[in-house]
């Protein structure tokens, strides 16, 4: 089928109380597993495509590995640019057939992450290309905050409410305390200042870093409006622990499919279990 529309998919899980994952892709095995997964469990999936994949795979292949996936799938098949960094990226990736773009202005003071973001959807909306944008500061693992950097961090749902407002995004990435990469200790999410944003945005919310979450504050933050959920290190890590463990154990294998076929498969695993976490099994 045609590619599945970003809004129409997060709408449907933020009133029905389920996230749709939003997973990265590096490669064709990775695009592959996730698009197997997501029809053999019903579901619809973003596949997330960060500008360093971009960098890394070309955007001719990303948009063109994407849209053989989607022409093959039974479930609404998504592509989305992740933290977005410029308009002309945005530009780039509607041209190469990408459905939806996150643009990432959150390091730039309000006005100027408003005025961004509000460019973009003014481009993206005529086409049918949907948005995220975002507000606050998500960390990185690398990131050691003090509390009060932490709270600086976090997003303020009064700004979330103008940002919204006067942007016109279909999706809303409020930084909550989640990070990136592999957690230290136990993450510590602000659910108060989700619920506010919640109640003050009214639309689709996404959290980023789904990594390391355990699954009862991800069934919280679903039933406070997140209807998106990314998820990239725990496949990276699925699909190198797997291969790592078949370079151990054989010194003599040379035969790419020998282990690139069983990191695919590990990371099917990973994107199965958060499917089924995150509620949309059998949504598609
Ligand atoms: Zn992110």
């Amino acid at each position: 089928m045609p590619f599945g529309s970003f809004k129409a998919a997060l709408e449907d899980g933020f009133k029905n109380g389920y996230a749709v994952g939003q997973f990265n892709i590096n490669n064709l095995e990775w695009t592959q597993a996730i698009v197997e997964v997501a029809n053999e469990e019903n579901s619809p999936v973003i596949l997330g495509a960060s500008e360093g994949a971009i960098k890394y795979m070309g955007i001719e292949y990303v948009g063109a590995i994407a849209k053989a996936a989607a022409d093959m799938s039974k479930v609404p098949i998504i592509l989305h640019l992740d933290h977005g960094s410029s308009y002309d990226m945005i530009l780039k990736c509607i041209r190469y057939g990408f459905t939806s773009v996150m643009i990432d202005g959150s390091h730039y003071p309000l006005e100027e992450n408003i005025a961004l973001t509000k460019k973009v959807v003014e481009a993206c909306h005529p086409l049918g290309i949907h948005v995220e944008g975002e507000l606050g500061r998500i960390g990185g693992v690398e990131d050691d905050l003090t509390v009060d950097a932490r709270e600086a961090a976090l997003v303020r749902p009064e700004e979330a409410e103008r940002f919204v407002k006067e942007t016109g995004v279909d999706a809303f990435a409020p930084a909550i305390g989640s990070q990136h990469g592999h957690y230290k200790g136990k993450p510590n999410l602000a659910f108060d200042r989700l619920e506010k944003v919640r109640d003050l945005t009214g639309i689709p919310l996404v959290l980023h870093g789904g990594t390391g979450i355990p699954d009862e504050d991800i069934r919280h933050a679903i039933s406070l409006g997140v209807a998106k959920i990314n998820v990239n290190t725990e496949n990276q890590s699925a699909f190198t622990n797997v291969i790592r463990e078949i370079f151990d154990r054989d010194k003599e294998v040379y035969d790419p499919r020998k282990y690139l076929g069983p990191g695919r498969a590990a990371i099917k695993d990973a994107v199965r279990a958060k499917i089924r976490l995150f509620g949309s099994a059998g949504r598609a």
